[in-house]
């Protein structure tokens, strides 16, 4: 039995997650940002379900929350950072506001949440962080930069985070899910305006597919719930976990693509130490 911290669990994956989770008797203190929504989730499971009240940009309100859980529900075995939202946008014509809104979210967000949970995972030496990235944090896709910014971050830091809590029994694994039907492409978008003619050809018919597809995504949260339970209990977790046949298409592709690149232009990068 593991006892879960879940930011998000009011659709989507972490919805999803967190009823799988209860499923088997797991505990799960899922966060939530009304309090009618609180109260459905602690009504769950009874006695297994715990709604707390998050907006996981109140940076100091995610300690608060970790600390509540820790002591007054269970350890916490597994901290899964899945809260977050895409911002739909060029680069260009996307204010700087709305950048840091997204980087609050989708990376300071689940910092916060990783360093509340740090010294009492350091503290027992086991601990499991799951990162919910995106494959878009591997993989680009033009009108989706704000969002690729924020998930390339958090897979950095995840990346980065594995290798500094390794040797203290702490896991750290960052999850890429290709297309899933959530409310991620529906209500949770956050479209900006268009305002320069010259992208509309790329990208009118890219933000026009995205928003017919919402509803209609391969990829299905259960089934996502699933894998990540299986990742969790596994007794070596990968730090990379591609979800979906689009995700691992892309990967591997981008993958592919990016190493011809480096080895077509090798003789140029390997001639740049000193003589
Ligand atoms: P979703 O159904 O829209 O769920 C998003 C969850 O995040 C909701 O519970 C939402 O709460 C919560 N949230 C958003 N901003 C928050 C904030 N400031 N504080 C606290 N909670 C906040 O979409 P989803 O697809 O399940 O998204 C979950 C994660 O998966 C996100 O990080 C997303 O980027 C990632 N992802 C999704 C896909 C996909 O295709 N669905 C693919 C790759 C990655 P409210 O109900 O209060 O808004």
């Amino acid at each position: 039995m593991k006892t879960w911290f879940i930011t998000g669990v009011s659709s989507g994956f972490g919805r999803a997650l967190a009823e799988a989770a209860l499923e088997r008797g797991d505990r799960v203190a899922g966060t939530l940002r009304s309090e009618e929504q609180r109260a459905a989730f602690d009504a769950l499971k009874p006695g297994l379900s715990l709604g707390v009240r998050l907006d996981v940009t109140r940076h100091d309100d995610a300690r608060r929350a970790v600390a509540l859980v820790e002591e007054s529900f269970g350890p916490i075995d597994v901290l899964v950072n899945n809260a977050g939202y895409g911002h739909e946008g060029t680069i260009e014509e996307t204010p700087l506001d709305e950048y840091r809104k997204q980087f609050d979210v989708n990376v300071f967000g689940a910092v916060s949440a990783i360093q509340a949970v740090l010294p009492y995972m350091r503290a027992r030496r086991s601990g499991h962080i799951v990162n919910i990235t995106s494959m878009g944090g591997i993989v680009t896709f033009p009108g989706l930069g704000v969002y690729h910014g924020s998930k390339f971050a958090l897979e950095g830091i995840s990346e980065a985070l594995s290798k500094e809590v390794a040797d203290l029994g702490i896991r750290v694994t960052a999850v890429e899910p290709g297309a899933f039907r959530t409310e991620w492409a529906g209500r949770s978008m956050n479209r900006g305006s268009a305002s320069i003619a010259d992208y509309e050809p790329l990208f009118a018919p890219l933000r026009k597919a995205r928003a017919e597809r919402s509803g209609k995504q391969p990829g299905d949260p259960a089934k996502a719930a699933s894998a990540i339970l299986t990742l969790v209990d596994s007794p070596k977790p990968p730090v990379h976990l591609p979800l979906g046949t689009d995700a691992l298409a892309f990967i591997r592709c981008k993958l592919d693509t990016f190493s011809q690149e480096v080895t077509a232009w090798e003789p140029v990068a390997s001639a740049t130490n000193f003589d």
